[in-house]
């Protein structure tokens, strides 16, 4: 089964100029959460997001629970499983997020908004916790998980080398930040996405990231919906997806 394997991995990889990027660490949130950010153009907080109306949050390429999906195959070896699946769900993530950057700028989105009171904040290399407009932090992740894939010692491509034991906390840090982009994109870009009609795609696709996270355990609920007061809008489609069997219970 070449899909699986991890040349074919590394023939997909997509280059990308080497960027300056320190390591994002733990969610933090702003403190005050009456501000609403900046950029939000999906208008009033109080409205509901278009992402969770109909028809848009049913839109979906494929029909049924994805659980099928990301069970890990026989004969496969699962950090080898869920290497192949970090890089497919990077790689189109930034995919989608190529064609929405345009959209995504300093002006339009100062801080890394994912709900009406949840601006994301980096940590950056004086350890200090930083705000940065949305497209920089995007920039950040997207830059830092390309050289974790790149790496050799992270994401092994040669066979007889083994992953290393801190393989699991790297993925769990990835998927969080993988998270978060999704998060603003959904949040900030719901409109750009459905002009360009690509709903059911980009919902196909955070649905199978949410249901392979939870599979495997990378991604805490507390990620996926917030907190009290600073929720993550994306954490109502999680709800619903649920709600309707796209994702388990
Ligand atoms: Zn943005």
């Amino acid at each position: 089964m070449s899909f699986f394997n991890s040349i074919g991995r590394s023939m997909q990889r997509a280059p990308r100029p080497p960027k300056r990027s320190t390591t994002p660490t733990s969610a933090t949130f702003p403190a005050d959460a009456q501000t609403p950010p900046a950029g939000d153009i999906q208008g009033t907080t109080q409205q509901k997001p278009l992402f969770l109306c109909s028809p848009f949050v049913d839109a979906a390429l494929v029909k049924g629970n994805f659980k099928t999906i990301v069970m890990q195959p026989k004969y496969t070896d699962i950090m080898e499983w869920v290497a192949v699946n970090i890089f497919d769900f990077y790689q189109n993530l930034n995919l989608f997020y190529g064609v929405l950057a345009e959209c995504c700028t300093q002006h339009s989105c100062p801080a890394m908004s994912a709900g009406s009171a949840l601006n994301y904040t980096w940590i950056n290399q004086d350890r200090k916790s930083v705000q940065l407009p949305a497209p920089t932090y995007i920039d950040y992740v997207m830059t830092w998980v390309q050289n974790l894939l790149d790496d050799d010692n992270t994401f092994p491509t040669k066979s007889g080398k083994d992953f290393a034991p801190t393989f699991p906390s790297t993925v769990k840090h990835v998927y969080r930040q993988l998270l978060r982009v999704f998060a603003h994109l959904y949040h900030a870009h719901y409109p750009q996405i459905l002009h360009l009609r690509s709903e059911p795609h980009f919902n196909s696709l955070f649905a199978h990231f949410l249901a392979f996270g939870r599979e495997y355990e990378l991604l805490d609920i507390k990620d996926i919906k917030g907190q009290q007061g600073q929720l993550v809008a994306v954490g109502a489609l999680w709800e619903r997806w649920k709600e309707v069997g796209i994702l388990e219970s």
